[in-house]
């Protein structure tokens, strides 16, 4: 009998047994939580439009026999997603009139976004990905082709941004794939990564992965997305601590949600958190109206007061930048 050889089988990776091991029934998400029966049927019907995902090592950061848990809230499946709202749509930042083929979203200048993957670690409620039509990501080969011949026609590329999905729930082959290509284009500069996984999956920032990202030519840059001080740790702190000994400029990206970070003294807390694990505070989003999130929304009139509130007591780093995502225009919209 041939056993198999310890050397060359080389076993999976902690990270992509966490990421297939993330909690997908919403049974087991209310049992591990301790909630009350009444939150499971409109779980279960909230998920079957847009599927439930957590990893297990996000749960654990949740408090038990609390449904308004700030990070529960963020992947729980609610009978609320299930209401149609007015003005909110399956597309709502315009995604599908920028797209130039090939995963290539091309809206602003001197910088080109790539829809790496459509696979996510963790499903947010709110994501306006949540109805994008994924089999146009650059994962497949030709597609990649596709999307470096885009680039390499354009001399004022100078930045290109890996996005999804999230473009770290690819292996690190894969991602080494795509970024040969990259490397080879004289006028790219910068690499940047927009990815939730040092947050959410933190086990991800593994040696090869910095290798990978910080091994080539281009400047690497993380923008990571955390709502609230609660999902960053010692586990956290940690897997950005590697990043930025591998040279990475870590920022972070928030989006403003009702019930999760809608107060001074939340995103305060979160700007603090960030710094102290080596993060600066860069976007702060309003909602994009996406079909199934509007109880999520909070009105600009009450986020240009919560920014206000926080630029009176924060260091001017540490206040994010209010930006609301509009079809059409060619940056994000600032709102302070
Ligand atoms: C948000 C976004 C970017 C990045 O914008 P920055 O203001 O540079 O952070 C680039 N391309 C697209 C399509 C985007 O949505
Ligand atoms: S991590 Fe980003 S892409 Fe993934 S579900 Fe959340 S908001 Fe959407």
């Amino acid at each position: 009998m041939t056993q198999p050889n310890p050397v060359l089988a080389s076993p999976t990776p902690l990270w992509q047994r966490e990421l297939a091991e993330a909690v997908k029934d919403p049974a087991e998400l209310v049992k591990l939580l301790e909630l009350g029966e009444e939150w499971l049927t409109p779980a279960q019907r909230a998920a079957e439009a847009f599927p439930l995902r957590a990893p297990r090592s996000y749960i654990a950061r949740m408090r038990r026999s609390d449904p308004f848990d700030p990070l529960l809230r963020q992947v729980l499946p609610l009978a609320e997603e299930l209401v149609e709202a007015p003005g909110y749509g399956a597309d709502p930042v315009g995604d599908l009139a920028a797209g130039r083929g090939g995963g290539v979203l091309h809206k602003y200048h001197g910088r080109v976004l790539l829809v790496a993957t459509g696979a996510c670690a963790i499903h947010c409620r709110y994501c306006f990905r949540r109805h994008y039509p994924y089999t146009e990501s650059i994962a497949s080969r030709a597609e990649w082709q596709e999307a470096l011949a885009y680039i390499r026609a354009r001399p004022d590329l100078e930045e290109v941004i890996l996005s999804g999905g999230d473009p770290l729930s690819l292996a690190d082959r894969r991602l080494l794939a795509l970024t040969e290509g990259l490397n080879e284009i004289p006028h790219v500069q910068r690499l940047r990564v927009h990815s939730r996984l040092p947050i959410v999956l933190p086990s991800r920032i593994t040696d090869e992965m910095l290798s990978w990202f910080a091994g080539t030519r281009l400047r690497p840059i993380m923008v990571v997305h955390a709502n609230h001080a609660q999902e960053l740790n010692g586990e956290t702190a940690s897997a950005l601590s590697r990043l930025r000994d591998a040279g990475a400029t870590l920022l972070n990206q928030t989006v403003l949600l009702r019930g999760i970070n809608d107060s001074a003294d939340a995103l305060a807390a979160l700007s603090e958190r960030l710094f102290d694990q080596g993060v600066l505070p860069y976007y702060l989003h309003l909602l994009d109206r996406v079909q199934g999130a509007a109880h999520f929304d909070v009105e600009e009139a009450q986020a240009r007061l919560l920014l206000a509130a926080l630029s009176a007591r924060l260091p001017g780093y540490l206040v994010p930048k209010l930006v609301r995502e509009e079809a059409g225009a060619p940056n994000k919209t600032l709102l302070q």
